[in-house]
């Protein structure tokens, strides 16, 4: 049998191949002509280009008091004939507009995993609206009320197909959602941040790089880079996308969002998103917020935990850059 080596030629491809959209990080004059072909290049690996807006028609289904804060059971229409089911959790209020924040939950079982498992979220979109944050919090394509048998990765497979990406989709959603909140009277619009954890960092990393509506962004176990996880060991195929790897590592996609205002969270026990991953991709990017001369809007959270979300020092992330 010839032995063969293919993994160790797909490694060294990684290491002189790809990378080709590295961030400059020279002078603020290149670094801000490469954000604008970077964007560019990066819609078009999410394939959404050719998607349009439909009307939102935003339906209120239920409406439960929690005391401090209300929550209602929302829907809103963000392609021809799909509908997002999503919480959407509202302070009480003297009339005033709310910072906001929207949380796109994990790889999981949707958005009711993040208002009642204590686990990995910790209810941190519960936390949030208690400390007066409008959240709203939305079922992805392929989990909670958008699960269909076999699932994501059959959805993956058949936009591969046909030429889409299923986080491209799960982007385009999420935009439809920051359409959403700017049309709520309760919404500052000039405040609304995004937070995440694991696929819902994933998420929060791409929508930020992606829409400048997102003011202020929190990534907490998933801001390290793709030839520590995807292309080191598998990962649900559902956040693989075509062409990604060759062109970005999450330091590029992350240097979209610059000079706005990103907390990186990283556990030190977390088993696939190293630690020391993050470090480097925090380094890499406090070097371009130091050449931009905001050297206090990015922060590298560690904590002594695993796989989760960290609330108090995202809240007050959040609380520093929204003024409260
Ligand atoms: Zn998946």
């Amino acid at each position: 049998m010839i032995a063969q080596d293919f993994r160790n030629y797909l490694k060294r491809y990684y290491e002189t191949s790809a990378r080709r959209m590295r961030f400059p990080c020279t002078t603020i004059e290149n670094f801000v002509h490469w954000q604008g072909e970077a964007h560019n290049q990066l819609t078009r690996l999410l394939a959404i280009g050719d998607l349009s807006q439909v009307p939102l028609e935003m339906t209120v289904h239920v409406e439960e008091d929690a005391g401090a804060y209300r929550i209602q059971k929302i829907s809103y229409q963000t392609l021809p004939g799909i509908r997002v089911p999503a919480y959407l959790l509202t302070p009480r209020q003297d009339g005033s507009k709310s910072p906001t924040l929207l949380a796109p939950h994990g790889h999981g079982y949707g958005k009711e995993q993040l208002m009642s498992e204590d686990g990995a979220y910790h209810q941190y979109v519960r936390r949030f609206a208690e400390a007066g944050f409008v959240v709203l919090v939305p079922d992805q394509i392929s989990f909670g009320e958008r699960t269909e048998t076999p699932g994501c990765s059959f959805e993956h497979e058949v936009l591969n197909m046909l030429g889409g990406t299923l986080i491209g989709y799960r982007l385009w959603d999420l935009a439809r959602a920051l359409d959403l909140l700017e049309t709520l009277p309760q919404v500052d619009d000039t405040r609304i941040g995004c937070a995440g954890l694991s696929l819902g960092g994933e998420m929060t990393l791409y929508l930020a790089a992606h829409d400048p509506r997102v003011k202020v962004a929190c990534i907490a176990s998933f801001l390290t880079s793709f030839a520590g996880t995807f292309l080191k060991e598998p990962h649900c195929t559902c956040g693989y996308i075509p062409g990604m790897a060759r062109d970005f590592e999450h330091a590029d996609i992350a240097a979209l969002i610059a000079p706005r205002p990103l907390m990186i969270q990283a556990g030190t026990q977390d088993p696939s998103f190293l630690v020391e991953d993050a470090r480097a991709t925090y380094e890499e990017l406090a070097e371009l917020y130091q050449m931009l001369g905001h050297t206090d809007r990015v922060a590298l959270d560690t904590f002594d935990g695993g796989h989760e979300f960290y609330v108090e020092p995202a809240i007050e992330w959040f609380e520093k850059w929204f003024a409260i």
